[in-house]
């Protein structure tokens, strides 16, 4: 993949001395447009059963920074519901771990379904 890289490196490098400030507008949408490209990575390394701590590696952040970054918001396990991570939200959010170094699995049950169980 380096290629591309290289390949962008040059382009912006004669686009730059074209037009600098056209180049600098580009380069603030790509900078969203990576964002947007890496979560689709993100979720797509994610079926195919990448760790977090794979993904983290990749990005160079640690696992729990890309946790963070860009796991899916819990949603209620007998709703389906979002679960909010607030301690004063009633709602409850569970993770258990198979063994050592697991990823998490999270149960998550929305303060309305936790009331009624
Ligand atoms: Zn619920």
């Amino acid at each position: 993949m380096t290629y591309i890289i290289e390949a962008t490196h040059k382009s912006l490098d004669k686009a730059m001395e074209k037009d600098a400030l056209g180049t600098l507008r580009t380069m603030n949408e790509l900078k969203s447009l990576i964002d947007t490209w890496a979560e689709k990575a993100v979720t797509i390394a994610r079926r195919e059963g990448a760790s977090w701590a794979v993904i983290g590696d990749a990005l160079n952040i640690t696992k729990q920074a890309a946790h963070q970054r860009y796991a899916e918001p819990p949603v209620c396990s007998v709703c389906g519901g979002p679960v909010s991570s607030m301690s004063n939200s009633g709602d409850s959010i569970v993770r258990s771990y198979a063994y050592f170094g697991a990823e998490p699995v999270v149960t998550a049950t929305c303060a309305t379904c936790r009331a009624a169980s």
